[in-house]
């Protein structure tokens, strides 16, 4: 019989899964606290669990994460991990250390089916989805690896926005979700999660049911026409959809904004009008902007705009009253700053070979 791997198991799924032991459902909890709080991996090691049920646990279920095949250190303390998830596939989690705070990058996906033009991870095509085990198996890892020896946590911070698209893997992602903000689990405040998406409106209403956290929504652009060829998903959810979506989201977000994120391209869409048109296209959803400068990738011929015009188009947004904020660019040096991800995807969608055939990206007039 093969065994359950316990990461991938929320507190009910836990509860469920020891009920088929026999067993009541504060062992649920218990198990929960010895995996994700005090980063567990062998049965023995959980004391105060009976032996006879250390002993069914040992036959029926594990404690799995993927494997690190790489971790690398920048010079500003970024750390990045290459973690093997079979079949050739392997995806990227970065650690962002900051003043007060830790944040991490966490993948759901082995490569990204959505395409966007300025991504790395984009433009390597799609494998397949995490797995529930893999998403919380990333930040079961990395709380392990950077265990303080005072005892401290050093991740305060947890982001989905590393590889994939976590709303086209709503099964996988609400679970390890529930896990990060459950106080049985890593007991994060929702507002200190977020998920990213790139628009799929249908899915952010799912989540909104499901496991309501902070949201960021890559925009990129303030029209359809522009955002049509960055964001190919547009063309199925456009603009007006989205905002719609947003507006919605906000009734039961943990935070009273989104985060929009706006990657700088040179010349395509960080003119003046473009933050103006942004302006009008947000009136009605209280927001903020992150800008990205663009980060440059093996094949693409973006480039990033420049510190000056970042500034310019910061502050068209900052005096019409949105609170705008510029990304700094971390762990560049290992790629590892936002859209540089890139893992290795052994790609089904066969998106390298029909990138080849896209038309040229049309410069802003
Ligand atoms: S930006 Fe996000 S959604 Fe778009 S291709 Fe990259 S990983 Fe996928």
């Amino acid at each position: 019989m093969s065994r359950v791997n316990l990461l991938g198991l929320d507190l009910s799924a836990l509860t469920e899964f020891v009920a088929t032991l026999d067993e009541k459902p504060f062992r649920a909890r218990q198990l929960a606290r010895w995996i994700h709080q005090h980063g567990a991996s062998s049965f023995d090691a959980m004391t105060d669990l009976a032996k006879s049920l250390r002993g069914k646990l040992a036959q029926r279920a594990e404690i799995v994460a993927p494997v690190v095949l790489r971790d690398t250190i920048a010079p500003d303390g970024t750390r990045k991990w290459l973690l093997d998830v079979g079949a050739g596939d392997a995806v990227e989690t970065v650690f962002i250390p900051e003043q007060g705070r830790g944040t991490l990058c966490v993948s759901t996906q082995a490569g990204c089916a959505m395409g966007c033009v300025f991504c790395a991870t984009g433009a390597q095509g799609f494998s397949r989805n995490l797995t529930t085990a893999e998403i919380i198996g990333q930040l079961w890892l990395a709380e392990h690896l950077l265990r303080q020896p005072s005892g401290d946590r050093a991740i305060s911070n947890v982001v989905l926005m590393g590889m994939g698209e976590p709303l086209q893997n709503l099964d996988a992602v609400v679970p390890a979700l529930r896990l990060m903000v459950d106080d049985h689990g890593y007991g994060l405040s929702r507002r200190r999660v977020t998920v990213s998406t790139s628009g799929l409106v249908r899915q952010m209403d799912k989540l909104a049911a499901l496991c309501p956290v902070a949201l960021a929504v890559s925009l990129h652009a303030p029209n359809d026409a522009l955002r049509d060829q960055l964001v190919p998903l547009n063309r199925k959810h456009p603009l007006r959809d989205l905002m719609a979506a947003c507006r919605r989201y906000l009734r039961v977000a943990p935070r009273d904004f989104i985060t929009f994120e706006y990657v700088m391209l040179d010349g395509i869409n960080d003119r003046d009008e473009h933050a103006r048109e942004l302006i009008a296209l947000v009136a009605d959803v209280p927001c903020k902007f992150n800008l990205i400068p663009f980060n440059p990738f093996p094949g693409s011929t973006l480039r990033r705009s420049s510190p000056q015009r970042i500034r310019a188009f910061a502050q068209i947004l900052a005096e019409a009253g949105i609170v705008t904020t510029v990304r700094r660019t971390r762990g560049e040096e290992i790629d590892a700053a936002c859209g540089q991800l890139a893992g290795a995807v052994q790609d089904r969608t066969r998106r390298r070979l029909r990138a080849d055939r896209l038309p040229p990206l049309v410069a802003a007039a």
